[in-house]
């Protein structure tokens, strides 16, 4: 195993923590200040991570959306560092893991922040949130995918959770490839999914290196053809299911290097592989009337306040006076 290694000062260091099947990446600014973006699957991989990893504060944590292998992680970091910050796309999960990591927020005195417009500053590090743009789906977490732009010095990073092709194609409308790429470093939508990635998206971002956050799973993930349209891209690929956490390191000014935790291995070839039991639907959401807010910091926490009599979420404990809107 790697050795214990806190992330060095003076430069930014990002990791895309091997989580296996989920995304969970540790941003550090030269300054110290912390970003979580998404926790993968697993509370206790989280705590080990945090060990190996030392560290010490968290000061933003963003759930790019609220499936989760990607929200699970966050409980424990939230309960131990209880950041200033939470970061999400305001869209209730019904599960009950979304619900204990609502709770957690509320408990840790964190305070939502819904993704839109805005730059935050981690240190000397500039975070531009990408919000979901208006008319995706209501229902469907992937397409309210979170993204952000990380900025420091010339080097540029783009994150946008399992975002699918109409969320970036609502957002090639809407930025323009300048802002879009090209990127240094970029990670793989949706674990490398065949309804993430596409030319015309890769085509504005331009990526140089591609990191795909992946561990054993039945969908395919990641599929030959987002590996294809990455290798068609010229982008050098990063695997954390061959490779382990994979480790960004960059200067003052932008120069960087990727170091991984284990040196990669071949994947199995599909005569070798143990059969697949007949695949899940990659997402599954169910129906909004189960959305449940223990409490109006849970509410809150998702930006869903105030909840309106009708509304996901509502219920008569959210409104103590009976008007009909609950959490005012
Ligand atoms: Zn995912």
């Amino acid at each position: 195993m790697a050795a214990a290694q806190a992330a060095p000062p003076g430069v930014l260091t990002i990791r895309f923590l091997d989580v296996g099947q989920g995304d969970a990446v540790l941003v550090t600014a030269p300054t110290g200040q912390t970003l979580l973006y998404d926790g993968g699957r697993s509370e206790s991989r989280m705590r080990e991570l945090i060990r190996q990893y030392r560290v010490t504060r968290l000061d933003l944590a963003a759930a790019s959306h609220g499936d989760a292998d990607h929200i699970t992680g966050l409980i424990p970091a939230i309960a131990l560092f209880k950041p200033k910050l939470f970061l999400n796309n305001g869209i209730a999960s019904t599960t009950q893991t979304y619900g204990r990591l609502l709770n957690v927020v509320g408990q840790a005195g964190t305070q939502g922040l819904l993704a839109r417009e805005q730059v935050i500053n981690l240190g000397a590090v500039k975070l531009t949130v990408i919000p979901p743009p208006p008319g995706m789906p209501k229902g469907d977490q992937n397409a309210n995918s979170v993204g952000l732009l990380l900025q420091f010095g010339t080097f540029r990073a783009l994150l946008t959770g399992d975002s699918e092709t109409p969320e970036t194609q609502a957002w090639l409308r809407k930025y323009p490839a300048s802002f879009l790429g090209p990127i240094d470093v970029y990670k793989s939508i949706h674990h490398g999914a065949a309804n993430g990635d596409s030319a015309a998206w890769l085509a504005a971002v331009r990526p140089r290196n591609v990191v795909v956050s992946v561990g054993p799973n039945n969908y395919g993930h990641p599929t030959a053809t987002a590996l294809n349209l990455y290798r068609k891209a010229g982008a050098t690929i990063y695997r954390t299911d061959q490779q382990g956490t994979v480790t960004v390191t960059v200067q003052p000014g932008g120069k960087y290097a990727i170091t991984t935790e284990r040196r990669g291995t071949a994947a199995p070839s599909p005569a070798t592989a143990p059969s697949p039991r007949p695949q899940p639907a990659p997402v599954s959401v169910p129906p909004a009337s189960s959305v449940y807010y223990q409490n109006c910091a849970a509410a809150r926490a998702a930006g869903a306040a105030p909840v309106r009599v009708g509304q996901p979420g509502y219920g008569k404990h959210l409104d103590r006076d009976g008007d009909g809107v609950g959490c005012e």
